[in-house]
This record gives C-alpha cells, sequence and structure tokens, in this order.
C-alpha cells in the first residue's frame, strides 16, 4: 500500500473518531467509503447534541477492517 494512500486513512479514521455529522434522514456516513454506517450505540441527548457511535460494514472500506469507530454528532435544531 502507498504511503499516501495510509496517510488518507489515518486522516479518515482522525475524523471518524473526531465525530461526523449525522443526518436523520441518512444517518452518518462513514469518512472513507461515504456509505451509510451502522449504528451500535447511542448516547442521550445532552442539551441540544446527541452523540452516535458507528461501525463501517463496507467489506473493502479500510475503516471496516480495522473495526474504526465513527462518532456522529447530531444537533436539534
Ligand atoms: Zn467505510
Amino acid at each position: 500500500m502507498k504511503i499516501t494512500t495510509m496517510m488518507k486513512i489515518a486522516a479518515a479514521k482522525e475524523q471518524a473518531a473526531a465525530g461526523v455529522d449525522f443526518s436523520p434522514r441518512t444517518g452518518a456516513l462513514c469518512p472513507w467509503c461515504e456509505k451509510k454506517s451502522r449504528i451500535y450505540r447511542t448516547l442521550p441527548w445532552e442539551d441540544a447534541t446527541r452523540i452516535r457511535y458507528h461501525l463501517c460494514e463496507n467489506g473493502k472500506c479500510p475503516l471496516a477492517t480495522m473495526r474504526a469507530s465513527i462518532k456522529s454528532i447530531e444537533m436539534d435544531k
């Protein structure tokens, strides 16, 4: 695997850990493959935000292979 690819994967993994937007329509998309990820943990609302944790289930996605946790943030508008 190319070093640039590895760096891109590391950046996607960082983004997954930092948090992606949660949409009520599409859920949270994997920062690497942009497919809908499966929710495995939903935290209660805290003020106007809700955190969820997801896993990508795309067999070809490196974040799925690493079982990297994807954090999503939903904002009450
Ligand atoms: Zn993915």
